[in-house]
């Protein structure tokens, strides 16, 4: 808080080499979430222990769920030696003690400096007779210097792909697709998982972490929760009639691998997390189901509209802030703009080459009214800085965010990673029409709520 409070308004200092309070999360986390999307699947961080712990504590503070992760425990020796030793006697303990059917591991910032070779030690490992029959060991390389947690996720799903996803048989399942949800909330893959079924499609969803992060509770500890995409599934990927990958930078990787290996076709949309979003989502579901649409979708759809066309005078000609991972931040920008509500400031420190470029595209006319920063210095001391030299009527991020909104008693919708100081995110979905609803409801009572609070009492109106 004090070093927000520090936080100047004014001329604005370009900084090369300097983050402050960044807009990004550290890459293992990304792969960690992502692996824990695996049924039976136990997620090794291979370095050292304070690394691990971080990852899962940050995990289990934003889920309210006990995360499961092992890991190599580098100490002075294996910084300098290398961390092999480390990780054959792990894949030992590991699959002696729990039993998991897959153990993967990512890499973190030391075990990539020393240049760890994890295929050499798995094969190392199994030539030992250290990985039992039936099991596996899948990796993703994840130093934290070159990306964030959405590239680790990207990473170690392309990796489910590279190890498990098999073609049969040149004939594919007709109605069966493939969806890669990108990094969304475990309510969000399950809100996935019913529209697809609802236009009358099998699917594929991986990583799935529904029933893994969002369990009910029963009294019992189970290390291997019931959800997850199973082994047995991840090889079917490659008989499936296409993938539909949601989220460029988290999912694209490994919809391309998935053609190139088992020649699945794949289309590579937004995440459907808004109106036109998920009318995209819906439109390319249609080409495998007979072009139907279900009532009941329609239906979700209208209302979504009616939503949108009831509370308009709420959200015109409001301003946002948003910061968080690029594939959230266009498609909610997108959002925003649908209910006429400007994304006047927006920042990621996650890289990716396409996202100035997709910002545009959704920002169309209004681009020049806005102002978005990616990378270094892409951060919210910075996204603090323009909200001193000028305010905004709402924030949307992640808890990080709270230190500004208190400060300049601004509301916050908190939506992203991590959310740390509030439930709710891990249970209802923001994608689909039935997601944003909800999301233009979070909106709708941050901004209801400041007029309530802030108008003079002439205009405090008891129906609004
Ligand atoms: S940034 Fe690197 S060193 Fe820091 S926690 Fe992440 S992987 Fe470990």
């Amino acid at each position: 808080m004090t070093l927000l409070r520090h936080t100047r308004g004014g001329e604005i200092t370009e900084r090369q080499a300097l983050t402050i309070n960044p807009a990004k999360t550290c890459q293992p986390i990304g792969a960690m979430y992502a692996a824990l999307g695996i049924h039976r699947c136990l997620p090794h961080s291979h370095g050292s222990q304070g690394c691990c712990s971080y990852h899962r504590s940050t995990l289990s503070r934003h889920y309210k769920e006990p995360v499961m992760a092992a890991t190599s425990s580098f100490t002075e020796g294996s910084s300098v030696f290398g961390g092999q030793a480390n990780l054959l006697q792990a894949i030992d303990n590991i699959f002696t003690v729990y039993q998991p059917d897959v153990i993967a591991v990512h890499t973190t910032c030391l075990s990539e400096t020393i240049g760890d070779d994890i295929p050499q030690i798995s094969e190392k490992a199994s030539e030992k007779g250290l990985i039992p029959d039936g099991k596996c060991v899948i990796h993703a390389s994840t130093p934290s210097y070159v990306g964030a947690a959405p590239t680790g996720f990207a990473n170690m799903t392309a990796g489910m792909v590279k190890y498990f996803s098999k073609s049969t048989s040149p004939t594919k399942v007709a109605d069966r697709v493939n969806v890669i949800p990108g990094w969304v909330e475990p309510a969000d893959m399950r809100e996935i998982k019913r529209i697809v079924a609802a236009m009358g499609l099998e699917s594929i969803v991986f990583p799935d972490t529904s029933d893994v992060l969002d369990c009910p509770q029963t009294g019992m500890h189970e290390m291997f929760p019931k959800g997850g995409v199973t082994v047995e599934q991840l090889r079917a990927t490659g008989d499936s009639a296409a993938t539909i990958a949601l989220g460029p930078i988290c999912s694209d990787a490994a919809a391309v691998e998935l053609t190139n290996k088992c020649g699945v076709p794949h289309t590579t949309l937004p995440l459907p997390i808004g109106l036109e979003a998920t009318d995209r989502f819906i439109l390319a579901l249609r080409e495998y189901n007979g072009g139907l649409v279900p009532q009941e979708i329609t239906d979700e759809r209208g209302r979504l509209i009616d939503l949108i066309t009831d509370m308009h005078q709420y959200f015109y000609n409001k301003t946002a802030a948003l910061w968080g991972d690029p594939d959230q931040l266009v498609s909610l920008s997108e959002l925003l703009l649908t209910v006429d509500i400007l994304p006047k400031y927006v920042v990621t420190g996650t890289p990716g080459k396409k996202f100035l470029r997709r910002m545009g595209e959704v920002l169309q006319e209004r681009k020049s009214e806005v102002q978005v920063r990616q990378g270094t210095g892409a951060d919210l001391f910075l996204m603090h800085q323009w909200i001193k030299n000028e305010k905004v009527d709402l924030l949307i991020g992640n808890t990080y965010g709270k230190y500004i909104s208190r400060d300049e008693g601004i509301p916050l919708v908190r939506h992203g990673f991590p959310i740390l100081d509030r439930v709710g995110h891990q249970f209802f979905p923001t994608v689909g029409y039935r997601g944003a609803i909800r999301l233009l409801e979070q909106i709708l009572e941050a901004l209801m709520q400041r007029q309530d609070d802030q108008c003079s009492e002439e205009r405090f109106e008891l129906t609004m």
